[in-house]
């Protein structure tokens, strides 16, 4: 059963055996803020105990000095949650705690289980008292109900039971595991940062690499599908816990637009696939014009990549502000277009009487889209040809990133001429499935759902 639950895009991030664990903690999921702002967490390993801190809101404002400096010990992980249905309830905020029968575990989750309400119904009926609305809570149950006292056996028997999008970091009282689910669908990377003067390290995981440069760590490798990594005292041991892997299904709408584009991401750098969506898409979708000019931030890679093969001019004709909150005070009289404005400005002389290529990474509502191209005319702008570095978005996704529901998907309802109508511009194009996916072509196969509606065959449940 598909069940959209609260678990969508979310960061995590562990490490094993560093002197500045919190510290390094900290610094990883700062980096890794785009991929969730509503809350977030960390717990570290002391002696068999864990310490943690949570709370709502940024990085930045949920930790403070004294937190990094409490939360002792050489181990840690961490998690940022994002949030789309209001469920913003501090028992689902991560990394999820509770005391078993193998010890203390702490547990963090990026990506949505597809079989979370019929796995709790199974649950609830077996006695497990459920503390929030988050997907991930399946899993303590499952290994709550294990009799077994080694965890790494209770996880992979855990493992057959879940289904969908899992990339997991897991502290225990004495290991760090970490596992992703068998398709692949989440990103999670492995490296190792060197601190010591006689070669000492630390393993670190995390969702992308832009969390290691900031560290200072060495990208590794990426943690395979279906495959469980466990990290203790005597080093790293990896198992694929599946007898069969099924084909790779990785998220193109990580490279699409979720990632950022310093990481390097299913082993590919993001920014140079974006370059490629962009210039594949000059050649499937040209137009006359002055300028190409990317919607910020996320259109800049795919309009260089137009740019360059179309040999359009490229400018920045859209400036935005990166520092707006999350709420802002009105103004009393109305000032025209003020929502887009306050986070998007255009250059009224870079723009002025110019046919523009304008190049965004995906249209999904189309709102900001219809916002941006007014803004554009009435900044003087001749003509505005808008240009979708992937194809229409027309299709939820159940597997972690936060879509709309497909009556909102503006792909889903209207026809191309209709929606270039809707948004103003004086045409529309979209990159092919076919080019989306030869960009990304390199790191293998993906899950285009999305796009193209088809969506993941599950196995049954063991
Ligand atoms: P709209 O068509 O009005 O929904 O807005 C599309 C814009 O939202 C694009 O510029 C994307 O960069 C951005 N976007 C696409 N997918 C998401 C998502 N899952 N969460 C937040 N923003 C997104």
């Amino acid at each position: 059963m598909l069940s959209k639950d609260f678990n969508d895009e979310c960061a995590v991030f562990g490490i094993w055996g560093d002197p500045e664990a919190s510290h390094m903690t900290y610094l990883g999921l700062y980096a890794l803020q785009h991929r969730g702002q509503e809350s977030s967490g960390i717990v570290t390993l002391q002696n068999h105990e864990h310490t943690e801190r949570k709370g709502r809101g940024l990085v930045g404002d949920v930790f403070s000095e004294d937190d990094l400096n409490d939360l002792k010990g050489a181990a840690a992980i961490g998690h940022c949650r994002y949030s789309t249905t209001g469920k913003a309830l501090l028992s689902n905020i991560h990394p999820l705690t509770a005391r078993l029968l193998s010890g203390p575990l702490a547990l963090a989750h990026n990506g949505n289980l597809v079989n979370n309400l019929s796995l709790r119904q199974f649950l609830k009926k077996k006695g497990a008292i459920f503390q929030g609305s988050s997907d991930t809570e399946n899993i303590l149950h499952l290994l709550a109900q294990d009799p077994d006292t080694n965890l790494a056996s209770c996880l992979k028997r855990a493992f057959l039971k879940i289904q969908g999008a899992y990339s997991l970091v897991i502290l225990s009282h004495e290991q760090l595991i970490v596992a992703r689910d068998p398709h692949g669908i989440r990103p999670l990377v492995l490296g190792k940062r060197h601190w010591g003067k006689n070669g000492e390290f630390s393993w670190v995981v995390a969702s992308e690499t832009c969390a290691f440069d900031l560290i200072g760590a060495e990208y590794e490798r990426e943690v395979l599908p279906g495959e469980m990594i466990v990290i203790d005292e005597k080093g790293l041991k990896s198992e694929i816990f599946v007898d069969e892997l099924p084909e790779k299904k990785q998220c193109v709408f990580e490279h699409v637009y979720f990632s950022r584009p310093d990481s390097k991401v299913f082993g590919l750098s993001v920014y140079e696939s974006r370059k490629l969506m962009g210039a594949a898409l000059a050649q499937e979708c040209p137009a006359e014009a002055d300028l190409v000019i990317p919607v910020p931030d996320s259109g800049i890679p795919s309009s260089l990549g137009y740019s360059k093969a179309s040999g359009i001019p490229f400018e920045l004709g859209i400036i935005r502000n990166h520092y707006i909150g999350r709420t802002f005070i009105q103004p009393t009289q109305s000032i025209r277009s003020f929502g887009v404005k306050i986070k998007l400005n255009p250059q009224k002389e870079v723009l002025g009487g110019k046919r523009l290529v304008v190049v965004d990474d995906s249209l999904v509502r189309g709102t900001t889209s219809k916002k941006i191209i007014a803004l554009l005319r009435q900044a003087g702008a001749k003509e505005v040809h808008f240009r979708v570095a992937c194809p229409p978005t027309t299709g939820p996704c159940y597997y972690g990133v936060d879509t709309p529901v497909k009556e909102d998907l503006i792909a889903s309802q209207k026809t191309h001429d209709e929606i270039c109508k809707y948004i103003g511009a004086d045409s529309l194009g979209y990159l092919s499935e076919k080019a989306l996916l030869n960009a990304v072509k390199p790191a293998g196969t993906f899950c285009a759902a999305c796009f193209n509606g088809e969506y993941i065959a599950f196995s049954e449940m063991a």
